[in-house]
C-alpha cells in the first residue's frame, strides 16, 4: 500500500509541477523573490542613443544607425572535477561595443552566484592592458567598473577564473521547482553556468531578471561559444552530452564550437547509453539512462517526427545537432541544442502517446525553433515561446497521432478549465498553476481560435514569415503580429479575453 500511495501521490505532483513542463517554480522561496522593479531592467548608460546591440530591430522599430552586428565571443576553459564536485573555469569574454555613447559599465549574468557558496571569482581583468577590473556581485549578475568608457565599436576582453562549487540536485518537492544546475549521484548538469552578457535595450539598458519562482526568467542573446571541457577525478568513464557535438573528442576531453547560439549547456554521466540518428543534416542524439531503451526508441523517433514536421512548417533549423537528455530530475526544459525529459516521463509510459513522454518530447523539440533560433523576453513575455510550443503539441497530434487530437485537447487543456490572460510577465501571475493556465493552456487555446479566423493558409504563412523574420533575434509581441499583418491593438481587440491591457 506505502508503494501505491507513494506513487499516487508523486504522480500527483508530477501531473502539478511538469504540466508546463519548462515553466514551473525556481528553487527560490517565495518571499525571498525579488520584484520587477526593484532591479529591473538596470538603467541604460546615460543619454545613451537609440542604437540596439543585440536586439536587432524589431519590424516597426526604426533604427536610426546600422550598426555591425558583432557577437560576444565566450572561450571557455573548464575542468570539471567528478570526485569533489567542482569546475574551474579559465573564460574569455570578447565583447564590442556597438553604442555611439561611451558605456561605463558591463553586466554579466552570473546563475552559479544564486546557490551558496557557489562560485568564487579569482580573477577579472583586461586581457589586452594586464589591468585589474573593478566588480559588484550581486545575486545573479556582476558589474564590471571599467576604467575608461569604452566607445563606439571598441571591443574589450575579458579575462575571468572562477571556480563553480556545484549544489546537490535536491529530491523532488511539492513546494520547489525541480533544480537542473547541479549534480545526483548519476547526472551532473552545467546549465547557465559560466559568465554571459545580458541583452541591452536602447531604452531600458541592460535587460536582466531577478530570479522567478516559477517560469523562466533569463534572456540570450546570441553568441559565439568555444568550449574546452575535461573531466578529472571520475572514477568511471562519462559519456557528455552537450549543446553542440564535439569538435575534438579525446580521452576525458571534450571541445565544441558553437556559433550564433543562446546558451551552452552540458550533462554529464557514467550512465548514460547514447541513440543517434542524422536526420537531413542534423545529428539527433538521445542520452538515457540503462533500462530505458525502448523508451530512448520512443523519444527518439518522435524527436526525428517533430523536427521534421516543425522545419516543414516553421522553417529550416539552422543548427546541427540536438541532444534529448534523460534528465535525473522531474522536469522538462529547454536550451539551446539541448533538452531534458524528466526520467518521471519515462517512468510514467505506458506503451501509447496518450502520455508525457510524448507530449514533453515534442513541446521541447519545438523550443529549438521558438526560443533558440526565435527567443524572446522570457520573463516580459513568456507567452511568446511557450504558448507556440504547446501549440506545436497540438500541430504534432495532428500531423502523425490525428485520432489524438481530441484526447490532447481534454488531457493537455480542458480539464483544468484553464483561466487568465496570457501575456503577462512571469512575476505576476498569483501561482504556478496561473501561470501554466494561462500561459501554456490558454495560450494554445488563443492559437486555435487565431487559427481559425485567419484559416489555414494565412496562420502558417504568418508562423513561417514570424520565424524567418525573427531569427537570430530576441522577439516581442508586436514581431509575431506584425508577421500576420496585424498590430497589437487589432488583436487585443479581436481576442481581448486571452489579452490584459496594452502595456
Ligand atoms: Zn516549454
Amino acid at each position: 500500500m506505502r508503494s501505491v500511495n507513494f506513487r499516487i501521490r508523486w504522480l500527483g505532483y508530477l501531473f502539478a509541477v511538469v504540466l508546463s513542463s519548462c515553466a514551473s517554480p525556481t528553487n527560490h522561496p517565495v518571499d525571498e523573490t525579488p520584484t520587477l522593479q526593484e532591479i529591473t531592467p538596470i538603467p541604460a548608460e546615460e543619454e545613451t542613443i537609440p542604437t540596439k546591440i543585440f536586439f536587432t530591430p524589431t519590424s516597426d522599430t526604426p533604427q536610426p544607425t546600422p550598426a555591425p552586428f558583432i557577437l560576444p565571443t565566450y572561450t571557455i576553459h573548464a575542468v570539471y572535477d567528478a570526485t569533489q564536485m567542482k569546475v574551474s573555469v579559465n573564460q574569455l569574454i570578447q565583447f564590442t561595443h556597438l553604442f555611439h555613447q561611451p558605456l561605463n559599465k558591463i553586466f554579466l549574468i552570473v546563475e552559479p552566484n544564486r546557490f551558496l557558496n557557489g562560485f568564487v571569482l579569482n580573477r577579472l581583468e583586461d586581457q589586452i592592458t594586464g589591468r585589474k577590473l573593478e566588480w559588484e556581485l550581486q545575486q545573479n549578475w556582476l558589474q564590471i567598473q571599467l576604467d575608461e568608457p569604452m566607445s563606439f565599436q571598441q571591443s574589450i576582453s575579458i579575462v575571468a577564473e572562477y571556480t563553480l562549487q556545484l549544489p546537490e540536485i535536491p529530491p523532488p518537492s511539492e513546494t520547489r521547482k525541480p533544480q537542473i544546475y547541479g549534480y545526483t549521484q548519476r547526472q551532473t548538469n552545467l546549465v547557465d553556468w559560466y559568465l554571459w552578457l545580458p541583452p541591452f535595450d536602447e531604452e531600458t539598458g541592460w535587460v536582466i531578471h531577478p530570479p522567478s519562482f516559477f517560469g523562466e526568467y533569463t534572456v540570450y542573446p546570441l553568441a559565439d561559444f568555444e568550449v574546452y571541457f575535461d573531466v578529472v577525478n571520475s572514477p568511471r568513464q562519462v559519456v557528455v552530452a552537450a549543446s553542440s557535438s564535439p569538435v575534438v573528442e579525446g580521452q576525458n576531453h571534450w571541445e565544441y564550437r558553437f556559433t550564433g547560439a543562446r546558451n551552452f549547456a552540458i550533462s554529464i554521466s557514467a550512465d548514460f547509453e547514447v541513440n543517434k540518428i542524422e536526420v537531413d543534416g542534423v545529428k539527433i542524439s538521445h542520452y538515457f539512462f540503462p533500462l530505458y531503451r525502448h523508451q530512448g526508441e520512443v523519444v527518439l523517433n518522435h524527436t526525428i517526427q517533430a523536427f521534421q514536421l516543425y522545419s516543414e512548417l516553421f522553417g529550416e533549423l539552422p543548427r546541427q545537432s540536438i541532444s534529448v537528455v534523460q534528465a535525473d530530475f522531474l522536469d522538462g526544459m529547454e536550451f539551446d541544442g539541448l533538452f531534458f525529459l524528466s526520467k518521471g516521463f519515462y517512468d510514467l509510459y505506458d506503451g501509447t502517446d496518450q502520455g508525457y513522454l510524448t507530449l514533453i518530447t515534442v513541446h521541447e523539440t519545438a523550443h529549438q525553433w521558438w526560443y533558440a533560433v526565435v527567443a524572446n523576453d522570457q520573463a516580459q513575455h513568456p507567452w511568446l515561446d511557450e504558448a507556440l510550443c504547446t501549440y506545436s503539441e497540438r500541430l504534432y497530434y495532428e500531423r502523425y497521432l490525428p485520432e489524438l487530437v481530441d484526447w490532447w485537447w481534454f488531457y493537455r487543456v480542458n480539464f483544468y478549465q484553464p483561466e487568465g490572460v496570457i501575456d503577462l510577465p512571469v512575476y505576476e501571475y498569483t501561482g504556478y498553476l496561473a501561470y501554466r493556465d494561462a500561459v501554456y493552456l490558454r495560450g494554445a487555446e488563443f492559437l486555435e481560435e487565431f487559427r481559425n479566423a485567419l484559416g489555414d493558409v494565412s496562420f502558417f504563412e504568418g508562423l513561417a514569415r514570424y520565424y524567418d523574420k525573427n531569427t537570430g533575434r530576441i522577439a516581442a509581441p508586436r514581431d509575431f503580429f506584425a508577421a500576420f499583418n496585424l498590430t497589437e491593438e487589432e488583436i487585443r481587440g479581436n481576442f481581448n479575453s486571452f489579452f490584459g491591457s496594452i502595456p
